[in-house]
């Protein structure tokens, strides 16, 4: 039986036509015979900086329409192996964390109840915490793999408020949702605010690889030492455009300089196989700082390694 759902192909209609959903997926919202949904979470008032992530749903699915069934470098034919849906979006609220949390945690949990694995398009990377909520509340605590150049373990911003999109994970770890014993952090650069910034993540477990250490890596080794990093417990992949130099992702609300290109970045993550992952998002996508969607169609392809990654399974 092939999966029950399926992009549109493209070789049959133009990639222009029809409503734009991610990589032309029908937009269904069921878990029945479902194995990934992919949800947009467009919400951006986590942001400490620029801000109109909330846009980033909409570019990622617009740029997404070039992608094709079959992933080479991976040698998967994703939609063969695969049942996948564009559930549409969370209903957040604008301005206010707490209800678009809770708003982004109740779409998730019935997915993640009924065994679907989800895709999150972000939306800045505060949503992790909620996406983290709904998934750990029924797969218990989760290792993280999270791409990123920051670390976003910080306690507060502002006097004291602990909501933002630098502090999800700190906010996970202190829920219990993950297991910084188990988790990884690759791509950390640019200037802190301290020496301590990189060590709060060492001293709470976390295993962290700043650019620089990860470019002195092959992706074998990387992916060697992600899977070492995770065993065979559940994973979270979060993966912040801001990983890639800017370059090659200028569409992002806080960008640092001297990062990957986008070939090395998704080498490493390609190389993230045999690894059971329950859950990922791609966030941080602003497309009013973005020119030819080239970080639009940067975050649609990481959506796209990522389900050929659950499509090659866990072995
Ligand atoms: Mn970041
Ligand atoms: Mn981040």
């Amino acid at each position: 039986m092939p999966p029950r759902y399926q992009p549109a192909d493209s070789l049959a209609s133009p990639r222009f036509t029809g409503v734009r959903t991610f990589a032309r997926l029908p937009h269904v919202r069921t878990t029945a015979e479902v194995d990934v949904a992919v949800v947009g979470l467009p919400f951006d008032t986590g942001a400490t900086y620029k801000v109109g992530a909330r846009f980033g749903p909409e570019s990622i699915r617009s740029a997404s329409a070039m992608l094709r069934p079959y992933n080479a470098e991976l040698d998967v034919q994703v939609f063969a192996q695969l049942s996948v849906v564009d559930y549409g979006d969370a209903p957040v609220i604008p301005g206010f964390i707490d209800d678009s949390y809770a708003a982004i945690t109740a779409t998730l949990r019935p997915l993640a109840e009924a065994q679907v694995i989800t895709l999150g398009l972000g939306g800045d990377h505060s949503i992790a915490l909620a996406e983290l909520r709904a998934l750990a509340a029924v797969h218990g605590p989760l290792a993280l793999v999270q791409f990123d150049s920051h670390g976003d373990l910080w306690d507060s911003y502002y006097g004291g408020h602990k909501y933002t999109h630098g502090t999800p994970f700190r906010r996970a770890v202190e829920e219990g949702l993950i297991l910084p014993a188990r988790s990884i952090q690759l791509g950390m650069r640019g200037s802190l605010f301290g020496q301590e910034d990189l060590q709060i993540a060492r001293d709470m477990g976390f295993t962290v690889l700043t650019t620089t250490q990860l470019l002195a890596c092959s992706p074998r080794e990387i992916g060697d030492l992600v899977r070492q990093q995770v065993g065979d417990g559940k994973v979270f992949l979060s993966f912040d455009v801001d990983f890639f130099d800017p370059a090659y992702a200028p569409g992002t609300g806080t960008p640092e300089v001297g990062g990957p290109s986008s070939f090395q970045g998704l080498a490493y993550l390609r190389a993230c196989t045999g690894i059971r992952w329950v859950g990922a998002d791609v966030v941080e996508v602003l497309p009013a700082h973005d020119h030819a969607q080239i970080t639009a169609q940067l975050a649609a392809q990481v959506g796209y390694e990522f389900l050929s990654l659950v499509a090659l399974g866990p072995v």
